[in-house]
Formats: C-alpha cells, structure tokens, sequence
C-alpha cells in the first residue's frame, strides 16, 4: 500500500482548509491539503467579496485566494490534487485514488457545492445556457437576456455582476421579497438592467441544443408563463460535501457536520470547518475562524496524545 504518514490531514482547500494550514504550518505540524478541485473553494464562484474585513471596496476572490495559497505554501504545506474518497475514524486514515494518507488528527473542511433546482432540462443544458459559476461563465452572456434564480446574498451579488455583460437580468424569487442584505438589495433597484419575477418558480428550461426559454409558474395564481433567455444562473443556496463521511460522524439531515465550539466532530481526533459545518453564518470570514480554531484544536488534540 502507498502510504503517507502526517500529523494532520486537512480535507479541502477552501478558505477553511487554507487557513488550517496556515495555523497548522505556524505550529510546525507536518500536515498535508487534499484538494479534489482548484483551492479556494466556492468562493471562486463569485467575482469579488466585499466584506472580508481589511478591504474596503472589495477584493477579487482570485486574488484572496492566491495569497492565502501562498501564505500556506510558504510554510512548506504541500496542496496535493486528491479527491477524499474515504475517511476511517478509527485510525485517522484518508484514502485518495492513488495514495492512502495516515494522521494523528483530521480535519474536513470540504465545504459545500451548489444545490440544484432538479428541474426537466436543468441537466442536459448545463453548460449549455445553464450555470451556477457567474464568474465563470457570465462573459459569455454578453449582450443576452438571462435570468438568474434564487433569493439570497449570492443572487444579489451575482446579478449586479451579470448586469456587467448581460443586456437584461431577471431574477426569478419564489417569494415577494428577498433575503439578501439592504445594501445589496438597494443596489439591486438602482440598477436598470435589473428586474424582477417575484412568487415564481421555473418549473422547466428547454432549448434544442442550448437553453432558449424556461417555463415558469406564478405560486399564488398557479399561471405558467414561459420566458425567452439564453441563460439561466441557479444561486439558490448550497450542499455540504460530506458524502463520503456517511455514517462516520454526527451531521443533520441535510449531511452539515456537527461540531463543538472547538470544532471538534463526534469522533475523536476528528475536526471540522467552514460550509460543510452547522452553524449560523456561512461566510469567508466565518470558515477562516473556523479554520483557525479547528487547526488550534487539532494541535492541543495531537500534543496530548503524543505528551
Ligand atoms: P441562501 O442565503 O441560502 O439563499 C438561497 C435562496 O434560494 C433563498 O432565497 C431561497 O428561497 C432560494 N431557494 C432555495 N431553494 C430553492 C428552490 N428549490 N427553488 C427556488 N428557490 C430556492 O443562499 P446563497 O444566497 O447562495 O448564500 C449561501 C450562504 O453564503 C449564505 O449564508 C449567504 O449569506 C452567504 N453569502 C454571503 C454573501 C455576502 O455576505 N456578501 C455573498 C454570497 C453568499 P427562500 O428565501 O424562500 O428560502
């Protein structure tokens, strides 16, 4: 078996993960990432974030996320491009598709993925017209008419940033009122791209080879209309990735991890950070302290046990 030996095995490469390693690092525990795509997590899902505190007017994600790499691999933690497909608790081991990785402490900070509307052609077209990555795709709608669904802070964000290229943009709410914060919502109004379809749901999105309307039903009078687009953005929240910890720790219903206050997970020796945990605030700012208790607990965790 090839098997690698650490103190601490770090399960993601988001804001959490990267800040796990950076305590970690700073507390010289020999500690490797696992990253199953490109680190930074699902803040590289939008353009900029304007509330991590230190940047006034904002900071490209691209750029938060490059220098919390850096700050990590300055400290000689290797990122390595693995997928977790299973965590035994017992003896704190991670098997990845090609290595098997062995620890004292684990720590998940796997975060979360975008949940799905799980509607007729949502599938087909993705990647057809249908996106949940605004910052990924939205300098293809350039000139087009989109609608983006959802009611939150990432539609907020996401629509004023699509306005960017988009000739329209039109958010479909299944209720009468968001949820996003005021200052974005004030935003919102002000832009004149912008419109609203409000108690609606999109019950179908159909095009031949890319998307070319969705069909969508008005919940209080039960009348479907149907809306040219070219694009369709789902925000309508996110899933914790945690499937390939079934059944190993404490979650809720919906697979969030339950911890402590110290991030510690049901099972001992095991930790966990960031989106993929139940908590009140799901922000950059909260996986980063998140991040940095669960690397603090996790060293206390390892000092006892080898003292
Ligand atoms: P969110 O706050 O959970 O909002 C999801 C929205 O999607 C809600 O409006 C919800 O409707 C709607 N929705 C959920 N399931 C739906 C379905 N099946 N069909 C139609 N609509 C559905 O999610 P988010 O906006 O993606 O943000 C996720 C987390 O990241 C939040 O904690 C958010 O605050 C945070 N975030 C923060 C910022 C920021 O601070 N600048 C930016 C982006 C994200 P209802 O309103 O009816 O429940």
């Amino acid at each position: 078996m090839n098997l690698s030996t650490h103190d601490l095995i770090i399960i993601g490469a988001g804001p959490a993960g990267l800040t796990c390693g950076l305590y970690a690092g700073r507390s010289r525990l020999k500690t490797v990432i696992l990253e199953k795509m490109a680190p930074g997590g699902r803040l590289l899902l939008t353009e900029t974030i304007e509330n991590f505190p230190g940047f006034s007017g904002g900071i490209a994600t691209a750029d938060l996320v490059r220098r919390m790499q850096e700050q990590v691999e300055s400290l000689g933690i290797k990122i390595e491009p693995l997928e977790a497909l299973e965590v035994d608790c017992r003896d704190k081991s991670v098997k990845t598709p090609s290595k098997t990785y062995s620890a004292q402490a684990i720590i998940i900070a796997s975060g979360a993925k975008p949940r799905r509307l799980n509607i007729p052609g949502e599938e087909r077209l993705t990647g057809k017209g249908v996106s949940y990555c605004a910052t990924c795709d939205a300098p293809l709608f350039k000139g087009k008419n989109i609608l983006i669904v959802g009611g939150g802070n990432a539609v907020a964000e996401e629509a004023l940033y699509l306005a960017r290229f988009a000739t329209s943009v039109n958010i479909i709410h299944r209720r009468g009122e968001l949820r996003a914060a005021g200052i974005l919502q004030e935003k919102l109004e002000a832009n004149k791209k912008i419109n609203f379809t409000l108690n609606s749901v999109v019950e179908e999105i159909s095009g031949a080879a890319r998307v070319e309307s969705v069909r969508v039903k008005d919940v209080n009078t039960r009348k479907e209309s149907l809306l040219a687009c070219e694009g369709v953005f789902i925000y309508i929240g996110y899933e914790p990735d945690t499937v390939f910890l079934k059944d190993k720790v404490k979650m809720d219903e919906a697979g969030f991890i339950i911890t402590d206050e110290n991030m510690a997970a049901s099972q001992e020796g095991i930790f966990a950070c960031g989106d993929c945990r139940k908590k009140l605030l799901y922000q950059a700012i909260t996986a980063c302290a998140d991040g940095a208790i669960a690397a603090e607990s996790a060293y206390k965790y390892i000092s006892e046990a080898t003292t």
